[in-house]
């Protein structure tokens, strides 16, 4: 990083070193808050995306990484983990800059983040391959091995995190990496690289460049060296990627948009699932993938449940992100602004009730991107507000009239990405979270997660899991090795008697 007229400017990290653009070009990176300039930031193409994939493939193809005895991979990954920790301040308060997240909410979340490089580091140490029953006096081994240069592109929302969740599987199991982060939120992704590079992490082996998904983006995606590609972000992006993934004949994993229920079951107390419901919708803005932004009530409740969460909503602290004592940001941007307030309109046109919020906060925060936290009421399942991805902190509640019928609406969106479920019987929410078409089910609780959650949902929310031992396989593939402990067979020879097993 250097400065330029007292403002930041950053490099893509390619080769373990920091390196501009060919043609010089940087774009500009924004504080949600109040518009300020944070830095510049180089804007890479496809000349900048093949040089970081020649520099993962040669890291790879010598061994430095892929070979390296695993012991020393994980001792590698640890001082990683540490470093980071040592970091956690500065990362925090950089990531709450660029995203917007209230700073008491980034330190929370960035804290997990070293847990999830130790867990794939020990993933990784202890891994056992297999050998599998082979008929005849053969032993066949299934070793599994790393599957080469991949390719992964992370949102804005929890820059990260998300990424963490698939890097630290990535280079436990042996793979070198080109990150293509978010034009929104490349900053904290380049700082891990340097702190990466300086606990050891050898040269190659995590390249990032930075730009945009229609050039560095779709480069990344297009070229035949890349192994497997990884995205998170949303759905329309991931049926470009998943095509381009397609006609390469490699892995995708794709986690994508959703449309979270939050089912309030009759037997819940409706003060915890007021507290929860709220924490669901309104967390990082609302901006996360698994918000729960439907709340489904008992239609005898309703009132009651609206009653608690607008209470708690109006109570929310909007401001400044740096001030510990703030509990929500503004947006990121000024397009997601834009598309809470159109899908705000949306919602009245539709005949729904604005309970709370619906606009944004007048005087200092009218310089950031901020908006109220929005409850509606007397929404119905087919409206937009209850079937589209917001991105905002805006949720919708909907009455049931029997737990089949909130089991219909749970599931009747393109979404399968997470649910929670409140209710005084665990096991009653047992057996409901199996009648849902999703993959992240939470019973009295929403947002939690752990380095060995599989993430990932069905439908339209995506393809593959990140995380936990799913995602680590996902990162390697097998290879068997047939060993003859007898005679080689003659196969030709005359009279003689062959067997094909
Ligand atoms: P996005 O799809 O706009 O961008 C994601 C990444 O893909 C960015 O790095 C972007 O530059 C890149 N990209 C965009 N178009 C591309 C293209 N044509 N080719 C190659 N790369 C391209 O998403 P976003 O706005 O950054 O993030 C918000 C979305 O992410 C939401 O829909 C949200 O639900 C989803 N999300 C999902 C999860 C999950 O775990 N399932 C988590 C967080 C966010």
């Amino acid at each position: 990083m250097t400065t330029l007229d007292g403002i930041a400017v950053y490099g893509h990290f390619i080769g373990g070193r920091e390196r501009a653009s060919a043609d010089g070009r940087t774009f500009e990176v924004r504080n949600p808050a109040n518009g300020a300039l944070v830095a510049r930031v180089a804007e890479g193409g496809a000349a900048e995306i093949g040089l970081a994939i020649e520099a993962a493939g040669a890291a790879f193809a010598d061994g430095r990484w892929s070979r390296l005895a695993v012991s020393e991979r994980h001792r590698i990954l640890s001082r990683f983990a540490d470093a980071i920790e040592a970091a956690l301040p500065e990362l925090a308060t950089l990531e709450s800059t660029c995203v917007g997240r209230p700073l008491r909410e980034m330190r929370a979340q960035l804290g997990r983040i070293p847990e999830f490089y130790r867990y794939f580091a020990a993933v990784a140490r202890t891994a056992e391959d297999a050998v599998t029953p082979f008929e005849g006096p053969y032993l066949n081994y299934v070793r599994r091995v790393p599957l080469g240069v991949v390719g992964q592109l992370t949102p804005w929302n929890h820059p990260l995190l998300i990424l963490t969740k698939k890097l630290a599987p990535a280079l436990a199991a042996g793979n070198t990496v080109v990150v293509k982060p978010s034009e929104f939120t490349p900053l904290t992704t380049l700082v891990l690289a340097q702190i990466a590079r300086d606990a050891g992490l050898p040269d190659g082996v995590f390249n990032v460049v930075t730009g945009f998904g229609a050039g560095a983006g779709a480069a990344l995606c297009s070229d035949k060296r890349i192994r497997k590609l990884d995205l998170t972000g949303g759905t329309e992006t991931g049926r470009v990627v998943a095509k381009l993934a397609g006609e390469n004949l490699i892995r995708v994993t794709c986690e994508l948009g959703g449309k979270a229920p939050v089912i309030v079951l009759p037997d819940a107390d409706l003060d915890r699932a007021a507290a929860g419901a709220t924490f669901a919708a309104f967390i990082a803005s609302g901006q996360t993938c698994v918000a729960g932004t439907r709340v489904l009530v008992h239609e005898s409740q309703a009132d009651a449940l609206v009653e608690r969460m607008v209470r708690r909503a109006r109570a929310i602290r909007i401001g400044d992100p740096l001030d510990l004592q703030t509990q929500l940001g503004p947006l990121v941007s000024q397009g997601q602004l834009e598309r809470t307030e159109r899908y705000v309109e949306i919602g009245k046109a539709e005949g729904a009730k604005v309970a709370c919020g619906g606009r944004r906060p007048a005087g200092e925060l009218a310089q950031g991107f901020f908006y109220e936290p929005t409850i509606f009421t007397g929404v119905l399942p087919s409206m937009r507000i209850a079937q589209d991805e917001i991105f905002g902190p805006v949720t919708c509640v909907l009455t049931y009239r029997d737990v089949d019928d909130a089991v219909r609406i749970a599931n009747d969106v393109e979404f399968g990405l997470a649910a929670s479920i409140w209710t005084g019987d665990a096991a009653r929410g047992m057996k409901l979270a199996e009648r849902l078409e999703c993959g992240i089910i939470w019973i009295n609780d929403h947002h939690r997660i752990d380095p060995a959650l599989p993430w990932g949902g069905m439908k339209d929310s995506g393809i593959g899991r990140e995380a936990g031992l799913e995602g680590y396989r996902e990162y390697t593939t097998t290879k068997s090795v047939i060993v003859n402990l007898d005679e080689p067979v003659d196969w030709y020879a005359t009279n003689a008697v062959v067997r094909l097993s």
